[in-house]
């Protein structure tokens, strides 16, 4: 069997929904279940490997696992999201769409939506903060369906009522939503999960959810594996003390090496460079060490990595770029990414 890639997840909701702190919520996890493989910080993307997530989930765990992990991306916003683009779709392949159960829908989950309606990016919606729905008795990083079991009826009725709602406002945006527990099939309907970013309830369903659907949608795909040519998109282009000017890109296919030469799409022309430095965070425990990096000679997808490279300066965030090795993949590349760039702006403007 071909190595899949980690799927690279995306957090999108309205403002003060709880993105920064299901985020936090899985990354302090950690504490929590300290004998399975640690966190990865990346540059602008945590990665969360397998046997972490099996372990948050180890009383309901029941899938096969095919991907090594998940990487959830830290975009700071929706716009972040639509400039972030790979291959005419999205950079994620899966999001979470986060509501606050208790306010339900409001402008920022809209757009959302039609975002994910729009890149056809499948997604798990969270019903967040079910610690607020009145008389909720919570349990710390319970699955949901232990602690459901164990509210009153009145308190069960408070929250089906607002999941009725989330279903009500996703059929308007053309989607057949339902709890996650009374589907069959996770392809044709999208799933809700009721959480609590705060007492990490139902985050196990969640995380399971997720990877069940990453491994289902993707697995054909060629898009996940790790072999062949490097892609990437450019999250930030930034000066670094020492380095000049630096790239923080996500990485989401292939494997890329030091001395690589890459093609990146610049507003008005391909840019042509090569890899001097691939940099990764150093791990907390090196903080010391003088430098808050440490160099690489190759990362494999999906990564996020900060690059150093020549020529830098004209290039954008959101901008896409790809490992070439001739003047014929440079040629290919400037086409490909002048003819998605086309469909994505008549995309765009038809929402
Ligand atoms: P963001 O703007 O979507 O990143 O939202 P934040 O994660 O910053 O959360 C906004 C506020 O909601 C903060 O005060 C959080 O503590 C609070 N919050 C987030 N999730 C929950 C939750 O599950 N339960 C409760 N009670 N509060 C939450």
């Amino acid at each position: 069997m071909k190595q899949l890639r980690t799927p690279i997840v995306s957090v999108l909701g309205h403002v003060d929904h709880g993105k920064t702190t299901l985020l936090d919520k899985i990354r302090r996890t950690r504490v929590t279940a300290k004998e399975a493989g640690g966190i990865t910080q990346h540059i602008g993307a945590t990665e969360i490997p397998i046997d972490l997530i099996k372990q948050i989930c180890k009383d309901i765990w029941n899938v096969k696992v095919t991907i090594p992990g998940l990487l959830f991306i830290d975009t700071p916003g929706h716009k972040a999201f639509t400039n972030l683009r790979r291959r005419g779709g999205a950079l994620a392949d899966l999001a979470i769409l986060i509501v606050d159960v208790n306010e339900g829908f409001k402008p920022q989950t809209e757009e959302a939506v039609s975002i994910l309606r729009t890149f056809k990016t499948p997604f798990v919606v969270a019903a967040n903060k079910i610690d607020r729905i009145p008389g909720w008795q919570s349990s710390e990083y319970a699955p949901f369906l232990k602690s459901w079991a164990q509210q009153d009826d009145f308190t069960k009725q408070k929250l089906e009522n607002k999941i009725y709602e989330l279903i009500g406002d996703l059929y308007r945006f053309g989607f057949s939503a339902d709890r996650f527990d009374r589907i069959k099939d996770f392809t044709r309907t999208v799933a809700i999960v009721p959480i609590s970013a705060i007492t990490g309830e139902g985050i196990p369903e969640l995380l399971m959810i997720l990877v069940g659907l990453a491994q289902k949608y993707l697995e054909e795909n060629l898009r996940l594996q790790v072999e062949g040519k490097a892609k990437g998109t450019i999250l930030e282009v930034k000066e670094e003390k020492g380095l000049g000017i630096t790239c923080d890109v996500i990485l989401y296919d292939g494997t890329l090496k030091v001395g690589d030469t890459i093609a990146i799409a610049g507003k008005d022309d391909v840019i042509v460079t090569h890899v001097k430095g691939i940099l990764k965070p150093r791990p907390a425990k090196e903080m010391r060490v003088e430098s808050k990096f440490q160099s690489v000679k190759s990362v494999t997808a999906a990564a996020g990595v900060k690059l150093v490279a020549p020529n830098l300066e004209g290039v954008l965030a959101g901008s896409e770029f790809e490992a070439v090795e001739s003047e014929e993949d440079i040629k290919n590349f400037r086409e490909r990414v002048k003819k998605e760039y086309e469909e994505i702006s008549i995309q765009t403007d038809e929402e």
